[in-house]
């Protein structure tokens, strides 16, 4: 690990050349309606990047788990897995979203590992940069704290005349070939490391207690079915919360035919645990069951699972507080800080 400088009128011609060598995807402005929003796009220019962004649309994970995959392509009795990596930069990562990355990482490791996401992540090369502007739902200061973000190649900060990039990995330190980098000095490490500590300060909102409290708490008021009817009397079932999610990782598996009805491929595609079909089952001749037929269920399977249920797993709550699910909400019920802050002690 080694802390580097480049200065704010260098950053560009870096840019330019990493665009240049390698495929760079990073966060870009997408207007519409008079509200621009962000999105992970690949970068053609240095200028199409908006590192001043608050958070995108949907999480950088669709970069190694698209939301529709081919898995395996068929013809006839011939069939091909669709293992096919792409080398990219991720470049301009927020540090929670490197987390909820770590947490796929592991979800797609355990038992079996899964190919089709771990070639696109292998391939990968990801920078993260410090957060410049807060989203208004973010409460990422106040969730998992005691977990840090570990799959990331290099930490890029903004401070007063250029950005401090620190390398952690042999890829990371690849991309210093591509710009005028030169040693950073003690006080340029400093300035980087109060900017990453200050800017946790301005989170609009916050979980209480720790991650240990939430989920006793949250796992006592399992079952609590008045509470979590209340909690979801307004949901959709539109899954819009868990499409938009970076930790949701959930897919469904169907073959498709082409028209010669031989050839076709074997896709996922995202799934979402709160619409109504998604713990649905075929019991023969027609029956059916549902698991989690109301909607209370599904929203309660949701909070266990963010806050309870994979926390041994993944050593901290599958939540990384990026209020995603709270600004994708039509109905706005979906907040995390809203829901867990008020399910009452036991
Ligand atoms: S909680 Fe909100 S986003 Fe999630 S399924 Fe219900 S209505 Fe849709
Ligand atoms: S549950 Fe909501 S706040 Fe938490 S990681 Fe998912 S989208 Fe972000």
């Amino acid at each position: 690990m080694s802390f580097h400088y480049i200065k704010e009128k260098d950053f560009k011609a870096f840019l330019s050349a990493l665009i240049k060598a390698k495929n760079v995807v990073g966060p870009v402005a997408k207007t519409s309606r008079q509200q621009t929003r962000f999105v992970f796009s690949r970068l053609e220019n240095p200028d199409e990047l908006r590192l001043d962004y608050d958070v995108t649309i949907l999480p950088p994970k669709k970069e190694f788990f698209p939301a529709k995959q081919d898995i395996i392509r068929f013809d006839g009795a011939t069939f091909n897995g669709c293992v096919e990596p792409a080398e990219k930069v991720l470049f301009g990562v927020h540090y929670y979203d490197v987390k909820a990355l770590d947490m796929t990482d592991i979800l797609f490791k355990e038992r079996h590992e899964d190919r089709n996401y771990w070639a696109h992540r292998e391939a990968a090369t990801i920078v993260i940069s410090n957060i410049q502007k807060v989203s208004p739902r973010a409460f990422w200061a106040s969730i998992g704290a005691e977990v840090p973000p570990r799959g990331h190649d290099a930490w890029m900060t903004r401070i007063a005349d250029g950005y401090v990039f620190e390398t952690r990995t042999a890829k990371g330190e690849a991309l210093l070939g591509c710009g005028k980098f030169s040693a950073a000095s003690d006080a340029q490490v400093k300035a980087a490391a109060q900017a990453n500590e200050k800017v946790g300060r301005q989170c609009p909102e916050q979980l209480k207690g720790t991650s240990a409290q939430i989920a006793k708490k949250v796992r006592a008021a399992f079952g609590r079915e008045d509470l979590w009817k209340k909690f979801a009397q307004d949901c959709f079932s539109c899954g819009s919360c868990n499409t938009v999610c970076p930790t949701c990782y959930c897919f469904d598996v169907q073959d498709w035919w082409h028209v010669d009805q031989k050839s076709g491929a074997r896709t996922r595609t995202w799934d979402s645990c709160l619409t109504e079909d998604f713990a649905k089952i075929s019991l023969g001749a027609g029956a059916t069951e549902n698991f989690r037929e109301e909607r209370g269920e599904r929203f309660r399977h949701r909070f266990m699972r963010k806050a309870a249920y994979l926390n041994e797993k993944l050593g901290g709550p599958a939540c990384v507080g990026c209020g995603r699910c709270s600004a994708a909400c039509t109905a706005d019920i979906a907040d995390p800080t809203a829901v867990i802050n008020s399910i009452p002690e036991a």
